[in-house]
């Protein structure tokens, strides 16, 4: 048994009850392509793996990939052994012949950068089903208004729908977490909820550099308070306030080419 290191944000599942919800609620159908990130020892593997008879899953720990390899190589597994920021999804879909359903136990210590990877291959996946620190979810999830609401949530909305599944607490996984975790279902849409290019992410990651200053100031060097009017959108507003749908108007009237 291989210990569990820290810096691959290593909290493995042990309770029955956890893993056999989140089974249930991946409900997975063979013919299926499933990916694992992090398998770790294999919590979610083995009950998937009985469920779709094969698929892929990407795991940094060399120790952990060996004993993986072991125990399901020749039961169906195929393992990349890597870190999964630089994992090609779109090469695996075309390998596969299909769109991904994306699963897993995520390494929390990597959750956003890696959150915006699988959003940057979002054309090569189905679906995720991801456990993540319930605070992220929450973020994830969130509603416009609320603390909770941001950068994240804003910018995975118009190709996610995003639902908080259930939560699961520390003592769930060994070693226990600090925290709360939660497992949510994203869905990617074919084609986003409303027109957005290069410019929607400047705007965002500009009205959120600062989230207690209106759009007036966060956004000056890319729109001016008369420009954010014509959008029907008050030019006083602070960011939290704005619906993504609204986020995509403001950035519609950005100038092209940017700067
Ligand atoms: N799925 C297992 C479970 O539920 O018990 C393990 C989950 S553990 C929270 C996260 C897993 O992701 C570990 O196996 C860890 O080694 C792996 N991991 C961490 N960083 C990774 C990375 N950058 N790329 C691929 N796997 C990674």
């Amino acid at each position: 048994m291989v210990l569990a290191r820290k810096r691959f944000g290593q909290n493995f599942l042990h309770d029955p009850n956890v893993i056999a919800q989140i089974v249930e609620s991946i409900d997975p159908q063979p013919g299926e392509a499933l990916v694992e990130i992090g398998p770790g020892q294999g919590a979610l593997t083995e009950p998937l793996l009985k469920l779709c008879e094969e698929f892929d899953a990407i795991e940094i720990d060399r120790d952990l990939a060996g004993e993986l390899q072991q125990r399901f190589g020749d039961r169906g597994l195929t393992l990349h052994v890597c870190d999964v920021l630089e994992f090609d999804f779109a090469t695996l879909a075309k390998a596969r012949g299909q769109k991904l359903r994306v699963i897993g136990n995520l390494p929390y210590n990597v959750s956003t950068p890696l959150l915006f990877h699988l959003l940057d291959h979002r054309a090569s996946i189905v679906d995720l089903h991801v456990m993540l620190q319930r605070e992220v979810i929450e973020r994830i999830c969130a509603a416009p208004g609320g603390g909770d609401y941001g950068r994240l949530t804003v910018m995975l909305a118009p190709w996610l729908t995003a639902q908080h599944l259930f939560d699961v607490g520390p003592g769930a996984f060994r070693p226990a977490p600090q925290v709360w975790s939660a497992v949510a279902r994203l869905t990617v849409h074919e084609t986003p909820a409303f027109p957005v290019d290069a410019r929607y992410a400047r705007v965002v990651a500009a009205a959120f550099s600062k989230r207690r200053k209106t759009l007036r100031n966060t956004l000056h060097t890319l729109l001016d308070a008369e420009a954010i009017a014509a959008c029907h959108i008050d030019p006083g507003a602070r960011p939290e306030t704005l619906s993504p749908a609204e986020f995509g108007r403001v950035a519609s009237a950005v100038r092209e080419p940017l700067v």
